[in-house]
């Protein structure tokens, strides 16, 4: 019999790995958002679907009594620089939950109020970035890419100081887990041996079972880690997304994107494009991140060393070769994914060529991502259809494109088919800043959510253009076009 099976596994580790703390109690709490597909798949309890019990509970104003708040210990490289403890500053763990596909998520409230690692924080989150994390960490769902959930969104009836003056919001997200690469790093600097090998167990019992019976389970851990982050980097390439504080505390071990700040859906393609305010050094811009990545991955291997090999110097070796392995798998995702993008089903390595030549006209014209290859369609056996309307350098577009139609040719499928798998896998609407930020105006200065409503169910379905969603799929015009994106 189906039941919301509830456990607290974290918690049951005790500290150091996390701490009890209890949510801080709300005004005027008021729903914004609540998401039925994903409560139905957690098997959360009617009496909290969009009820006055579900909002005591998803505001912090009455702990359910099948929570046990904790708030969660981690470190982290912020822009490069070690901070040995940051924490969960306004996230609280409530509790663990089996789905209904036997799958286990963490739900946890962020914007609940101070906790042990607020350091000089208030706990609190604006509604602007509640909502934004709300849309795009859904509508990164919808793309198919592993991502952190957003159950809830509610109204705190306060104001949290920011710039300006701003509405309190708490989001309730769900996730595979919150254990981050910050983690493991807080264990190493804090923590001994005996701790470190309880925690890479329990990711191992948790995320990658299949490792524990592997000849070196904690290279095998590694290996797992390397492996999902250089597929969900990848991924993200290929859309167009831009993450904007890949920290190494904003990196899952379990390979979901999380953490959903200053991140953005490029407009323009630029593989320079950088929208976080905070990143004047474009350290995250997109075509950077597969090396952040792989950066960020070093510094979870270090943290790993002492359970890799008895000797310093082999492990050492063993956590080379592992880290080594990410630039491959990630190029060949990227690949495999860029060239299904254009209608190619079976890449070789000479489709890179034709895949980079397109890129480079992309930027070369300011073309939009997303319309690019959306459009692109079109113009599997007309070059003056679909994607080129987008291209300015007529002479180089028809080059590319007549290159691109005989590789088609080569490959013996039919048009049509080649187009409408195109149209499957390369999206009509994605969360567009300018949307997204149009949607937190209306909410934020005039209580309006009719655009965050709107542009959550357009997002919902991201391959199919309709009526509905038509006015979703077109990129900014250039008085709408947003440069800066903040946390
Ligand atoms: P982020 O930039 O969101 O990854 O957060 C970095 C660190 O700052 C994490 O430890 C957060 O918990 C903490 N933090 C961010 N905002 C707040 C806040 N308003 N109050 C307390 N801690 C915060
Ligand atoms: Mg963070
Ligand atoms: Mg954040």
């Amino acid at each position: 019999m189906p039941h919301f099976n509830v456990q607290h596994s974290l918690a049951d580790l005790g500290e150091p790995f996390s701490l009890p703390c209890n949510p801080t109690p709300v005004p005027a709490p008021q729903w914004l958002a609540f998401n039925a597909s994903l409560a139905a798949q957690l098997q959360l309890p009617q009496q909290y679907w969009h009820s006055d019990d579900g909002l005591a509970a998803f505001s912090g104003n009455a702990l359910p009594n099948w929570a046990s708040p904790r708030a969660h210990a981690y470190a982290g490289h912020q822009f490069g620089h070690f901070v040995p403890q940051l924490g969960d500053g306004r996230a609280l763990l409530l509790a663990e939950v089996i789905s209904t596909d036997n799958r286990r998520f963490d739900i946890q409230l962020k914007g609940a109020g101070r906790t042990p690692f607020s350091r000089r924080g208030d706990g609190r989150a604006p509604l602007g970035p509640v909502l934004r994390e709300y849309l795009v960490s859904e509508a990164m769902h919808a793309l198919g890419v592993p991502t952190t959930r957003a159950l809830a969104a509610v109204l705190t009836g306060d104001w949290v100081q920011r710039e300006t003056s701003e509405p309190g919001a708490v989001l309730t997200r769900v996730a595979a887990s919150h254990i981050r690469i910050g983690s493991f790093q807080y264990i190493a600097a804090h923590g001994d041996t005996t701790q470190l090998k309880t925690l890479a167990d329990y990711v191992i019992d948790r995320h990658y079972p299949h490792c524990a019976g592997a000849a070196k389970p904690y290279v095998a851990l590694l290996s797992a880690v390397v492996g999902k982050q250089a597929k969900l980097i990848a991924k993200w390439m290929s859309l167009g997304f831009i993450h904007g504080v890949m920290n190494t505390d904003n990196m899952s071990v379990a390979g979901e994107t999380i953490d959903y700040g200053p991140c953005a859906f490029m407009d323009n393609f630029n593989p320079a494009q950088v929208y976080s305010f905070i990143d004047s050094q474009g350290r995250y811009a997109w075509g950077n991140q597969p090396r952040i990545a792989s950066w960020n991955l070093a510094r979870f291997a270090e943290t790993l060393l002492p359970l890799l090999s008895e000797q310093p110097e082999q492990a050492v070796e063993l956590a080379t070769q592992v880290l080594q392995g990410f630039n491959n798998q990630n190029e060949a995702e990227f690949l495999r994914l860029m060239a299904a993008k254009i209608g190619i089903t079976a890449a070789t390595n000479e489709d890179e060529t034709l895949i980079r030549d397109l890129l480079n006209l992309m930027s070369a014209n300011q073309a939009d991502f997303s319309q690019s290859f959306r459009l692109l369609s079109r113009s599997v056996n007309d070059s003056n259809a679909g994607a080129a309307m987008l291209f300015t350098d007529k002479r180089n577009w028809a080059d590319w494109a007549a290159k691109w139609q005989q590789r088609l040719a080569v490959q013996g499928v039919d048009l049509a088919e080649v187009s409408q798998q195109m149209d499957s896998i390369n999206p009509a609407v994605v969360a567009r800043n300018h949307l997204v930020v149009q949607a937190i105006i209306q909410a934020t200065e005039h209580a309006d959510l009719t655009l965050f409503n709107r542009l959550q169910q357009a997002l919902a379905t991201p391959y199919t253009l309709s009526d509905a969603n038509a006015a979703f799929a077109l990129p900014p015009e250039p008085q709408q076009l947003i440069k800066n994106t903040f946390c």
